[in-house]
């Protein structure tokens, strides 16, 4: 006897205290399982939409229960099942978000793809023959790629090491030993060049997957790892999902990038999701970079990874030699520019011997903040408690965080007064002084601004890969992970605000940021430098990114992280709340702490626990929305959500949080 009854996830909502799952009646004859997607009635006016069969029962708890109309076979295999569960379990998202994750909109609607393409035919590249020391890291991998136990390595490499050639070596014996592969990058357009190498390489195995799709592009790569006709598939944080069978391994470069966290529903690590389909498939996990994150460090030291590590450039290269320029000194010489005389004289040596540099500064924009005279407040965003930036390009100030954009008043809003002082610099400003400096330089600007379009990343790439420029500035996007032959100068403008956002990781971040962006240059038969420039020369954090002396800085960083109470040693849960009543959203946070103190009674185990008072956000409103939120440092234990859970579930039934969005972000940012 087959049960009667379809448990179905549909979307109602995102609220995860308020996401439920409903039953329905399978008509006889009709063949339902879990997994699949089904048309159902839904609510008063029995609206025909889509959701999936979660489980069969053999009884619903509702007498009167209403029919599935159409069954559209099976969507979810027993692994996404899984998925949907570990997701939901883990990250307080819905279930429907969790499906919506793993089966792109595009491939939900039920029509063929159509078949046009994503392929180059195969290059005879040369075969690839891997350093000594990089050989070593393959050999020690390439044994747990034959058994099905799972297994974690992590590589770290000096830049310029050549960790892709040992990624290319893995994947080819992965493939060849017919298993699957999944290689994530932070941010496709970055490395266009990669990837058409491992096109090259691999031909039509590989399907890609990223944000910059088409939603057609996006279901055909969908369906070829379905299908099984790409068994490698080269993406973005979302390609973590990709539907594949017999995993045998998931490479992560960079790991530690942002973009590996997602901040929307689900709010998902991707290295989480990588440990659990490794644990599933028995896969080898391989995060790799040059910079790892303290936390991951931490746990390789611990044994949780088997540590590897790649110490010279291919080649044999030196690392550039970087040498700090004191801010503070050039100023009491007289030099107001953003140059000091050491950067302004390399990048004049670079365009005399006809080599590229590459400038980095974390700014788009002209200048960074417009504040009055009088009263010296900053313009702020009408929408946003954000300073706006002032362009020059076309003479207004934007909001970098919705859009919005004005001309600078005509009074100030605090105090009227007339007059504005202009300051700091972002990249547009640095640009006109740069030609200013050298008016013959052919320069390339890299931001939001210059490269929104699909393709520009790439083609800008190319053009100056192809010396069609001599100066590439831009914003971080710039930093990591880019190979041009010809860079011999990396000049750092600025990074300190960097260090000073407020987050817990803004240390490792911009250590990381200054490791990776003067590993940019000499990569290739001529040797680099780089000049990072600073007002605060002293820090730690420059001193040790100038040595590329990743080992001095964790010796420094991790007791750091023990004493305040940071990961690795806690996890950090932050409960977002966020609503257009400020008073209701800062009411919804304070009743937040009556439920964490209710929910605690129900659980008498010991859960180690600090929760910190409720607070608003750096930036308290963003979009016309107020911001608070709750930090709690924690045990992700199975016990630590069920509080949580049991809290939201509280925390929903109160009439004070009506309208407003309350979510749980494990790990995540604790400043934006
Ligand atoms: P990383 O990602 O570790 O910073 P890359 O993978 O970009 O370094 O490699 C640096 C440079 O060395 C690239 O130009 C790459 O093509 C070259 N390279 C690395 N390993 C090899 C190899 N085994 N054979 C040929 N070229 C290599
Ligand atoms: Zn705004």
């Amino acid at each position: 006897m087959t049960p009667d009854f379809a448990v179905v996830a549909v979307q109602i909502g995102s609220a995860f205290a308020s996401d439920q799952l409903f039953h329905y009646r399978i008509p006889s004859g009709m063949i339902c399982t879990p997994g699949c997607a089904v048309i159902v009635p839904f609510g008063k006016n029995n609206r025909k939409i889509t959701g999936f069969v979660m489980a069969l029962a053999e009884e619903s708890p509702v007498p009167e229960c209403k029919e599935i109309l159409s069954c559209q076979g099976i969507m979810l295999n027993a692994e996404q099942m899984e998925l949907i569960k570990w997701l939901r379990e883990n990250t307080f998202c819905t279930y429907y978000d969790a499906i919506r994750t793993l089966i792109p909109a595009a491939a939900m609607k039920n029509t063929k793809p159509r078949k046009k393409q994503n392929f180059l035919s195969m290059e005879t590249l040369p075969p690839l023959v891997l350093s000594p020391e990089q050989q070593a890291v393959f050999e020690t991998i390439a044994p747990a790629l034959e058994t099905d136990q799972p297994a974690s390595f992590l590589l770290k490499g000096v830049t310029g090491s050549g960790k892709t050639a040992v990624f290319e070596a893995l994947a080819a014996r992965t493939l060849a030993l017919g298993k699957s592969v999944i290689l994530l990058l932070p941010e496709i357009g970055l490395t266009p060049q990669n990837v058409q190498r491992f096109e090259s390489r691999f031909g039509n195995r590989i399907a890609l997957m990223h944000s910059r799709l088409s939603d057609g592009e996006r279901r055909l790569s969908y369906e070829r790892a379905r299908t099984g006709q790409a068994d490698f598939i080269i993406g973005t944080r979302s390609a973590i999902f990709a539907p594949l069978k017999q995993i045998g391994l998931i490479i992560m470069d960079e790991e530690g990038e942002h973009s590996y966290k997602s901040d929307a529903s689900p709010r998902y690590d991707t290295i989480d999701v990588a440990k659990q389909r490794c644990r599933y498939h028995g896969a080898v996990f391989l995060p790799a970079s040059a910079t790892p994150t303290i936390e991951r460090y931490y746990q390789a030291k611990k044994g949780l990874y088997h540590l590897l590590e790649l110490n010279h450039r291919y080649g044999d290269m030196p690392l550039p030699s970087v040498e700090i320029a004191d801010m503070r000194q050039e100023r009491e010489n007289g030099n107001l520019s953003e140059f000091s005389r050491s950067l302004h004289d390399a990048l004049a040596e670079n365009l005399r011997n006809k080599e590229q540099s590459i400038l980095l500064l974390n700014r788009r924009g002209y200048h960074t903040i417009i504040s009055c005279c009088i009263c010296n407040q900053p313009v702020y965003c009408q929408n946003c408690s954000v300073p706006m930036t002032w362009h020059k390009t076309d003479q207004l100030l934007h909001c970098h965080y919705c859009g919005f954009s004005q001309p600078i008043p005509a009074a100030c809003p605090i105090c009227h007064g007339t007059k504005f002082r202009r300051m700091g610099f972002g990249t547009q400003k640095l640009e006109e002084e740069l030609s200013s400096y050298f008016p013959e330089a052919r320069i390339l600007r890299m931001d939001a601004d210059t490269v929104s379009k699909k393709n520009a990343y790439a083609e800008n790439f190319e053009a100056f890969r192809r010396g069609d420029y001599d100066i590439m500035l831009g914003t971080q996007m710039i930093g990591k992970g880019l190979d041009f032959p010809n860079v011999t100068l990396v000049g750092v403008i600025s990074v300190d605000k960097a260090l000073f956002s407020g987050d817990f990781r803004s240390y490792e971040r911009t250590f990381s940021l200054i490791t990776q962006v003067v590993g940019r240059g000499g990569r290739h038969s001529k040797s680099g430098r780089a000049i990072l420039q600073t007002f605060i020369p002293d820090h730690y954090v420059i001193r040790l990114g100038a040595e590329q002396d990743f080992e001095g800085f964790y010796a420094q960083e991790i007791p750091l992280r023990k004493v305040m109470l940071f990961p690795p040693f806690c996890d950090i849960c932050v409960i977002g709340f966020t609503g257009t009543d400020e008073k209701k959203t800062a009411a919804s946070a304070e009743l937040f702490m009556n439920c964490l103190k209710l929910a605690l009674q129900n659980h008498p185990e010991k859960l180690p626990l600090r929760i910190l008072r409720p607070m608003p956000f750096i930036y308290g409103k963003i979009n016309n929305k107020y911001r608070y939120r709750i930090i709690i440092k924690c045990k992700n234990t199975k016990q630590f959500r069920e509080f949580i859970r049991d809290a939201l579930k509280l925390a929903s039934k109160a009439k004070e949080t009506s309208g407003i969005h309350i979510y749980v972000d494990m790990n995540g940012s604790t400043s934006l």
